[in-house]
């Protein structure tokens, strides 16, 4: 039976790779750069960004799918962070147009002037997206990065944690993926990735010494790929020079239910878990 799943037609948020792409592309442009002057739609989730103005950035870095740039006033260290959360169609560009030529484009959320005559902007069609001026770190206005699981190239993730967690709760392993609370930045292409090529069911509830480590390796691989490629663009997603990301040609499963599997020829099953579109291969990804 062929299923298609509505993953074709869905949005796909940025995930880690995605947001990584851009953090590498903004990180020379903003740091050091006096911000001088800003303005935040009015909204609670952008309101904000004027907070950020009078500082300086010190770096642009990230945690999960989080930008994170710390800000410091006069020369002494950051005591302060603006935090940028792209949410499903929110982007973030540097452009040297100047204000005036930006004010009024439609789905302008927030911009930010900075001290060599360029300006940050942040264009968010969906209002996803989320603006966040806090002390230095200081997440409790922002309960999921709070709470987010280690970054998957760090020490702390290691298989064993992974099957600890997952093994501890009664959930299927795609909903502990995507909770970002053992594992920060795995969404849903690269969560159906990672299980397509550890051999995984997406909707097991239990993981093996073996599986665990599979699924460990595969997240960091199509994570640190996806990154290589510049991310997955299947329809909002650009860079922040605007370009879409490459990686969407080497999708193996997500989106492709009711297609022959890349590994055994199998046609390539569609369902929902936990109300997120899911692809995953009957033969290769048997539950163990
Ligand atoms: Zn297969």
């Amino acid at each position: 039976m062929v299923r298609r799943t509505a993953a074709g037609h869905t949005r796909a948020v940025p995930e880690l790779p995605e947001v990584e792409t851009i953090r590498r592309q903004l990180v020379d442009r903003l740091t050091d750069r006096q911000i001088l002057d800003a303005w935040g739609f009015n909204s609670p989730k952008f309101s904000a960004a004027p907070a950020a103005a009078g500082t300086t950035v010190t770096d642009v870095t990230r945690r999960g799918k989080y930008l994170l740039l710390p800000l410091r006033r006069d020369d002494a260290p950051p005591t302060q962070e603006l935090i940028v959360h792209l949410g499903m169609t929110g982007r973030l560009a540097v452009t040297d147009r100047s204000i005036d030529r930006i004010e009024g484009e439609p789905h302008l959320r927030a911009w930010w002037c900075l001290g060599d005559g360029s300006v940050l902007t942040f264009h968010d069609v969906r209002r996803f997206g989320r603006i966040a001026v806090v002390d230095l770190g200081d997440h409790r206005s922002l309960p999921t990065l709070a709470a987010l699981g280690p970054e998957p190239d760090s020490e702390e993730f290691t298989a064993e944690h992974l099957r600890r967690r997952v093994n501890a709760g009664s959930r299927r392993i795609k909903t502990v993926l995507l909770s970002q609370r053992v594992v920060a930045g795995v969404g849903n292409i690269y969560a159906d990735e990672a299980l397509w090529r550890a051999g995984v069911d997406p909707r097991a509830r239990h993981l093996t010494r073996a599986a665990a480590a599979r699924l460990r390796d595969a997240i960091r691989d199509v994570l640190s790929e996806g990154v290589d490629n510049g991310g997955t663009t299947l329809r909002d997603y650009v860079d922040a020079d605007g370009s879409p990301g490459r990686n969407q040609h080497r999708l193996d499963c997500y989106g492709r239910a009711g297609r022959p599997c890349h590994r055994c020829g199998t046609e390539l099953r569609g369902t929902v878990v936990d109300a997120r579109s899911t692809s995953w291969c009957p033969d290769c990804q048997r539950r163990r």
